[in-house]
């Protein structure tokens, strides 16, 4: 084999599906050569006396073939490419006599410049897919893999006009406020929208980042007509898809927790305009989280609900039934509540919950004014005001608090 310093590698892309494809060696490089071989739809069949519990996995879920014995020349007949992944260097050097005398490409796993076949460090993208090779460097070709990777997926690098502008309407869920914490396909949905329409809620640093051919449409800013807001935003996504343009509704957490997502997917589905919906991190999980407040415990608690403290207890409109909740003894968690928290920490304690229960409020969850404002629910009233806490914050009621503060409480 002809391995002079001056050859380069010639890019392919490889159509596998249910091609024979022989992986010699069944340890850790194996393990992690196969998935991507079964994710192209290969025939794979692992050549070795052992292999590791995750190919066993596959051996027995019938993704791949095993067969349990040493290499064999013969075992690459028929076969389209082949992994020599074994520890030992002769024996992937037998497979590589092999496939060359087969005219088939062969990849090792321990030497590159006895291969015929090197694997790119690989990763894809929607539709693309990016491969990357750098003679007998794995790691800048992974790390320049990262690189392109991250910025197609956060919208930095646009596969040139060929943005997915798709007419219609995106629900997506920013995350609680710090802007790692929107999903990657959210974040790349808002760089590539025509249109983001935003909540005072959205985490603002993302909306920072928008760029500058995206028009930004701030609900806060909206005049109040005769039509009530949620009607008029309604319009506005409506009309925008139907005109042409890529839609995003953005919000902070969660757009179906409180956030009244729902509507705009029925005001959507009526106009008959498409509608896609990206989760979001919701706040009542993860700004507890974040200030270091597990929702559950094992042993502690086997539940925890939340709850919408927008409306104080024997309110007309209120649709939550105190006294069951009372009755609870699991975690839980209000949202909009700092106006009626004294009147909930009564209601609870006069339904039966301890007074010592353990209190945390957590303010600005992920953001750089984040605190964490603790009390019982006899004293939650009084820490309110001697804290001067505003919204947005996130009361957590329940033993988990002492599980997270065991020195306070
Ligand atoms: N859709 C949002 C919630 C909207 S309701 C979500 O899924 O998180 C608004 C309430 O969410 C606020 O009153 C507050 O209780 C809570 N909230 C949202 N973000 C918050 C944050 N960063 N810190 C504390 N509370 C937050």
């Amino acid at each position: 084999m002809d391995t002079a310093d001056t050859w380069v590698p010639y890019p392919s892309g490889l159509m596998l599906v249910g091609r024979r494809v022989v992986v010699v060696g069944g340890g850790q490089v194996a393990q992690r050569r196969i998935p991507a071989l079964i994710a192209a739809g290969a025939a794979v069949e692992v050549v070795s006396p052992n292999v590791t519990p995750a190919i066993e996995g596959l051996v027995g879920s019938g993704e791949v073939t095993w067969i349990e014995r040493g290499f064999e020349p013969d075992d690459l007949d028929g076969a389209w490419y082949v992994i020599a992944a074994t520890a030992e260097r002769d024996v992937n050097e037998a497979v590589s006599a092999a496939a060359e005398e087969r005219r088939i490409f062969c990849v090792r796993s321990d030497d590159a410049t006895r291969a015929t076949a090197w694997t790119p460090a690989s990763g894809r993208d929607g539709e693309v897919t990016i491969a990357v090779l750098s003679n007998r460097h794995p790691r800048r070709s992974a790390a320049l893999r990262d690189q392109i990777l991250d910025g197609l997926r956060g919208g930095a690098i646009a596969a040139g006009d060929e943005r997915d502008r798709t007419p219609g309407v995106t629900l997506v869920g920013g995350g609680p406020g710090d802007p790692g914490l929107i999903s990657v396909s959210g974040r790349k949905a808002l760089m590539e929208a025509d249109v983001v329409v935003a909540d005072r809620l959205a985490p603002r640093e993302l909306l920072s980042e928008l760029p500058p051919d995206v028009e930004l449409v701030d609900v806060a800013k909206l005049p109040r007509g005769r039509s009530a807001l949620q009607e008029e935003i309604n319009r506005i996504i409506v009309e925008r898809a139907r005109s042409g343009q890529a839609v995003v509704r953005f919000k902070g957490g969660d757009n179906f927790v409180f956030g009244r997502g729902y509507e705009e997917v029925l005001a959507c589905r009526e106009a008959g305009v498409p509608v896609t919906v990206i989760p979001g991190l919701t706040s009542p999980v993860t700004v507890p989280g974040i200030a270091g407040i597990p929702v559950t415990h094992r042993g502690v608690t086997h539940e925890f609900t939340v709850i919408s403290g927008h409306l104080p207890p024997g309110h007309p409109e209120s649709l939550t039934n105190w006294d069951a909740v009372a009755r609870m003894t699991g975690t839980v968690i209000l949202m909009m509540a700092v106006e009626n928290a004294p009147a909930i920490a009564r209601a609870l304690m006069d339904g039966g919950r301890p007074a010592q229960t353990p209190v945390a409020v957590v303010c600005d969850g992920s953001m750089p004014t984040q605190r964490v404002v603790l009390a019982t629910l006899a004293t939650l009233e009084k820490e309110l005001v001697a804290a001067s806490v505003r919204p947005p914050a996130i009361i957590v009621i329940g033993e988990v608090v002492r599980v997270a503060y065991p020195d306070t409480f």
